[in-house]
């Protein structure tokens, strides 16, 4: 079995590829492929960076939760008071209603 050599693309170390598949990636036009250090560096970095952003984006989350609580809290005590100052000056009329009823 044949053993094609590529080079890496990133420290442009020699790899060797199995016969078959070498002869594939050879007729795909691919005369650069890493090596399996680059690889691993390429990994270690990728998944770095993937939980750097995961911990930024749970950070964010942690600091907009109690925004969202104070805005919501908010909200609440304005409606209350609005509905309050409403229902406060007249009485509801269904009493006097039923008031009526009864003395008749
Ligand atoms: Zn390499």
């Amino acid at each position: 079995m044949s053993v094609f050599a590529l080079r890496c693309r990133q420290c442009g170390e020699l790899v060797d590829i199995p016969g078959r598949f070498g002869f594939k990636l050879k007729n795909a036009g691919v005369d650069s492929t890493i090596c399996q250090g680059c690889r691993q560096k390429k990994f270690l970095t990728d998944r770095d960076r993937a939980k750097a952003d995961t911990n930024q984006q749970e950070t964010v989350r942690r600091r907009w939760i109690p925004v969202m609580a104070g805005t919501i809290a908010a909200i609440a005590i304005a409606t209350g008071l609005i509905i309050q100052r409403q229902s406060m000056p007249q009485p509801p009329p269904q009493d006097t209603s039923s008031e009526a009823d009864f003395s008749r």
